[in-house]
């Protein structure tokens, strides 16, 4: 073997470097295969709180912090509970999983993990070198999670708005929700002409999460969104309670191409590898999802970039943040059409995009008058945007 070489280098050991490299070490196919992980930070905070459905039993539930089959969506006008079944809906904290996959695969055998801060990733012809604030090493296969968002800033071609959010762990004084049901979004709260909601997982009676979360451009004030979950509380009587922790993120939702910078030896993942759904900002099980199909092309030995996202989900997801772009102020609109007029299993099947083409027309037809020529406009001027250079 030579110095500094390693048959697979993840940099960044968050969620999809993470969850990469516990599909590598539990498949006996890579057992004699050296990993390196390289991860600038100490992995042991409750930084993010990963939220997902999935069908009854999953890999995660020895993690889990809570699970739910209930559900509320709220608006002006609508306010209905639905069953999630056949989902389930379920609470990971970060600290519990980077500290259970880090502590147990990182002393595997053929293992070595790396604190330092990649400083660069140059791909040459037949590997790739990162250079770390600790060194150089090579790969022919390298994984990269470090999001670099300045092309996608910089262009105008694919439209880039951001699920950004604070989030307060609150334990109350008196019982206050209910432990049985999320809520998953309540639109019913001042619009200020952007698309906002509130978001609460409630852990038990009187313990809950509660975000206030926006999908737009542009990020507030951090007391914008505090003033907005104080204000959330108190219209539903809540004034006493204590903060037992805080969290805060903006995730981007845009269809932009992220795989036109991987190459034969190097492909980006999670975030960075445009993992996240456009249209949610959920990330957590796409990953996951894209790690399964990702093992058996490095068992094929197949170039890193002919690992394509690429389908009819995508273009739906393009369309939607167009609409969304610039109809901003009527976000909670679209989204009640669609609660409004389709089992909320089938919603969620399409954004696992796991929807036939008929459920999908039944979406589509779920919107209003107005909304379908919303689309329609955003699908004509898409058609003549397909071949415009990126900026
Ligand atoms: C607060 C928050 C809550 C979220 N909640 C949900 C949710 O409920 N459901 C969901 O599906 N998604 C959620 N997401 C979105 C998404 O799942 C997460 O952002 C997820 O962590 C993305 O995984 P990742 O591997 O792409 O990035 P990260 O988890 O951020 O991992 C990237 C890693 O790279 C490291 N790194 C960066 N630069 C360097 C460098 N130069 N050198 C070395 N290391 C570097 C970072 O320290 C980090 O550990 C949330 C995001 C946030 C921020």
């Amino acid at each position: 073997m030579k110095q500094n070489y390693f048959d697979f280098i993840i940099c960044g050991g968050g969620a999809s470097g993470l969850l990469l490299l516990k599909a590598l070490r539990e498949d006996s196919f890579f057992n004699n295969r050296s990993i390196l992980l390289i991860e600038k930070e100490n992995k042991n905070k409750n930084d993010r709180t990963w939220s997902y459905w999935e069908s009854l039993d999953g890999p995660f539930d020895s993690m889990v912090t809570k699970k739910w089959s209930e559900a509320q969506f709220c608006s002006q006008n609508l306010n209905f509970e639905f069953d999630l079944n056949p989902f389930q809906y379920k609470m990971l904290r970060s600290a519990v999983v980077y500290q259970k996959i880090f502590n147990k695969y990182i002393t595997a055998k053929n293992t070595t993990f790396l604190k330092a801060e990649v400083k660069d990733i140059v791909s040459k012809k037949n590997l790739t070198e990162i250079i770390t604030s600790d060194g150089k090493f090579q790969s022919e296969k390298v994984f990269s999670s470090i999001f670099e968002p300045k092309s996608m800033m910089n262009q105008k071609k694919y439209p880039v708005l951001q699920q950004h959010f604070v989030g307060w762990f609150i334990k109350t004084k008196n019982a206050s929700f209910d432990p049985r049901k999320i809520l998953f979004m309540d639109f019913d709260i001042p619009q200020f002409q952007e698309t906002r909601f509130l978001y609460v997982l409630p852990i038990d009676e009187s313990n809950a999460l509660v975000e206030y979360t926006l999908f737009s451009e542009n990020l507030l004030h951090f007391d914008d969104y505090e003033t907005g979950i104080v204000d959330y509380l108190n219209s539903k009587g809540i004034t006493e309670f204590e903060i037992t922790e805080k969290e805060k993120g903006n995730i981007p939702m845009t269809c932009f191409p992220f795989e036109q910078f991987n190459t034969q030896n190097l492909l980006h993942i999670g975030t960075a590898g445009g993992w996240t759904k456009a249209t949610t900002g959920f990330t957590f099980m796409n990953t996951r999802r894209n790690i399964r199909r990702l093992i058996p092309y490095l068992k094929a030995g197949d170039n890193l970039n002919d690992f394509k996202i690429s389908n009819r989900f995508r273009f739906y997801d393009l369309l939607f943040l167009d609409v969304l772009k610039k109809y901003n102020s009527h976000g909670s609109g679209l989204f009640s059409s669609m609660f409004k007029n389709n089992p909320p299993v089938r919603i969620f099947r399409f954004l696992d995009e796991k929807t036939n083409y008929l459920e999908e027309l039944k979406i589509l037809t779920s919107f209003s008058f107005i909304q379908i020529t919303w689309f329609l406009k955003a699908l004509i001027n898409r058609i003549f945007k397909i071949f415009a250079p990126l900026n």
